[in-house]
């Protein structure tokens, strides 16, 4: 018996030896260091929006390698493959908007971004609002197609029968002994096309259930969130939930870290109400930096240490070739057609400030809508377009149909509305002060106008009473008139919360289709910013009776006519804004190279 004690004593303690070393050899894989803290990589990105091949500085196909270009999944997978094998623990995460922005999605919706997401290898990914542009069964789709991606996000809640089940609102990585959340921006559905069935619930609410529900029911202490919500709302986030220290976040392309141009720190640290430090990074937008952060946790899931900053993908960073060569080979059907020459610029029509001041390429898209309806309808005084709805600079020299495609992806139809002086006042007060005076509810985008309106605002004054003047033709806005304009059927629909939303409306041609003659038309464009929106000091004078407008009768839609090659489509009942006017595009005006891309577009509707 003693012997057998002793015996078993020595196996013991030999296994004891054999254990440690074992025990500790995994630790130091697993990063666990001699006093139990934990030490993990994150590598995370976000708003890839289809780039999933290099771009120029503009976000547009990348034709002048030596003006620098930048981004493509063909370098992201060098790089992490490459830096993911130098780190014992490490996520690769998602944070949303793989959605939207080049042809690569208007072409193939989201099948070889799905293709490309699964040789990526991702470890998780939460939705961006842009997911919802084709709806959610096409995601539901899409989701289908990725293999081994968990999809997070904690504040959608969906009956839809192929998202009710994909999405959750966190994932467990056992093996790190991690649990990462998602959320997703509450304004999906004033921005993008999600059905009734899904909803969008509060975003710290949802989180913090979510770690309270972890907590509870595992014994996890480490947790971290991907969260598209925007770097604003993730810095209320922060500060608003306990149990959370590390926050990876999309939505607002915000730049962070030491370069030139950047909006922040990265990591930007924001202090919870239980005094604890919250740590947020993002990586910008379109996949130019991939973002990689180290954190130390200690053994009661605590941040001690974190190091690390985005790795910029340029010209000299390495290629996965293998990848590369596939996103060659999917470029092919759309490149012939996306390469034919419109006609050139000799400025750059900038998108860059669109979302703060007039832009140039917004004046010129609001300019070709006018120009397309004022001929047509002589009571039409102007056009307002949202800021959000321009996606990229065309740069000087040849503008390609690829280029407008890519600046104006969503498909959108012009229409013409009439509203109200008074409520048309309310409409721009709403816009410059960012809340809508009707609903009290955010408005979502800035606007940009044509000619034929001029619009006043001083930003110091509160809100409610910042615009201080509107000039429509020569005249001051008549509170008392009525006035016709032309917009978009997402903003007239209540898009972005411009428009109290009405369905009183005849569909016309899409944007792009009118951006693309009114290049053939004004070629070579030579333009200047001329102050149509402008600030100003002071306040708005008390309402006057300006002269009436030239005309008040009303709209009729156009019974189907053709303009230009292209279809005019009169409304119909049940024409709702969840129809795709695309649809009833005149396919055979374009080109036979066209034709694919045109049914392709149909997919397209909603916009950030
Ligand atoms: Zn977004």
């Amino acid at each position: 018996m003693k012997l057998f004690t002793t015996t078993a004593l020595a196996v013991f303690a030999g296994l004891a030896v054999a254990d440690d070393v074992l025990y500790s050899r995994r630790l130091q894989k697993r990063g666990i260091d001699s006093a139990g803290n934990y030490n993990i990589s994150f590598f995370h990105v976000n708003d890839v929006h289809a780039h999933l091949d290099e771009f120029s500085s503009s976000g547009t196909d990348c034709t002048r390698p030596e003006r620098g270009c930048f981004g493509g999944y063909a370098r992201i997978k060098a790089t992490i493959d490459e830096q993911r094998a130098k780190h014992d623990d490490s996520l690769w995460l998602n944070v949303g908007d793989e959605f939207q922005g080049t042809l690569f999605y208007t072409y193939y919706g989201g099948e070889k971004i799905a293709e490309t997401l699964n040789q990526l290898g991702f470890d998780a990914m939460t939705l961006g609002n842009h997911e919802f542009d084709g709806g959610d069964d096409r995601l539901g789709d899409f989701i289908a197609n990725l293999t081994d991606i968990p999809i997070i996000s904690a504040n959608i809640h969906s009956t839809h029968p192929k998202l009710n089940k994909t999405i959750k609102p966190y994932h467990i990585f056992p093996d790190k002994g991690i649990a990462v959340i998602g959320v997703t921006t509450e304004t999906t559905p004033g921005i993008s096309k999600p059905s009734e069935l899904t909803t969008f619930s509060d975003s710290v609410e949802a989180v913090q259930n979510a770690i309270d529900e972890i907590k509870a029911t595992t014994n996890i202490t480490r947790i971290a969130a991907i969260t598209h919500i925007g770097y604003d709302k993730d810095q209320e986030l922060a500060a608003a939930v306990s149990g959370l220290q590390l926050i990876m976040g999309g939505h607002s392309h915000t730049l962070l870290g030491d370069m030139e141009g950047a909006e922040g720190k990265y990591p930007t640290i924001v202090q919870n109400k239980d005094g604890d430090e919250v740590f947020i990074v993002t990586a910008y937008r379109w996949g130019e930096y991939v973002g990689y952060i180290d954190v130390t946790y200690d053994v009661n899931g605590k941040i001690l240490a974190y190091h690390g900053a985005p790795y910029h993908m340029t010209n000299t960073t390495k290629v996965d070739e293998k990848l590369q060569a596939q996103i060659d080979e999917w470029r092919k059907p759309f490149e012939e057609f996306a390469a034919e020459v419109l006609g050139t610029t000799n400025v750059v029509l900038d998108q860059t400030t669109c979302q703060q001041k007039e832009c140039l390429l917004g004046d010129f898209m609001a300019d070709a809508m006018y120009d397309y309806r004022k001929n047509a309808s002589a009571n039409v005084a102007f056009a307002i377009i949202n800021a959000g709805g321009v996606r990229a600079t065309i740069d000087e020299g040849d503008i390609t149909r690829g280029e407008v495609l890519t600046s104006f992806p969503f498909g959108n139809a012009i229409v013409e509305i009439k509203l109200g002086g008074e409520a048309l006042w309310n409409v721009l007060e709403g816009i410059v002060s960012k809340v809508n005076v009707e609903n009290g509810r955010p408005v979502t985008s800035f606007l940009q106008v044509s000619k034929g309106i001029k619009i006043e605002y001083n930003p110091n004054n509160a809100n409610g009473t910042k615009l201080v003047a509107v000039t429509i033709g020569d005249s001051p806005l008549d509170k008392a008139a009525e006035y016709e304009f032309v917009t978009l059927d997402f903003l007239a629909t209540g898009g972005d919360n411009f428009f109290t939303p009405t369905k009183d409306f005849a569909i016309l041609d899409t944007q792009d289709e009118v951006l693309t003659q009114y290049i053939e038309a004004q070629t070579p464009v030579d333009i200047a910013l001329d102050g149509r929106i402008a600030i100003v000091n002071g306040t708005a004078t008390p309402p006057t009776n300006g002269t009436t407008p030239p005309s008040t009768s009303a709209v009729s839609p156009p019974a189907s006519t053709s303009t230009g090659g292209y279809t005019v489509v009169p409304r119909s009942a049940g024409f709702s804004s969840d129809a795709t006017p695309v649809v009833a595009r005149q396919v055979g005006a374009f080109a036979a190279v066209g034709v694919a891309l045109v049914a392709a577009l149909v997919m397209l509707w909603a916009q950030l």
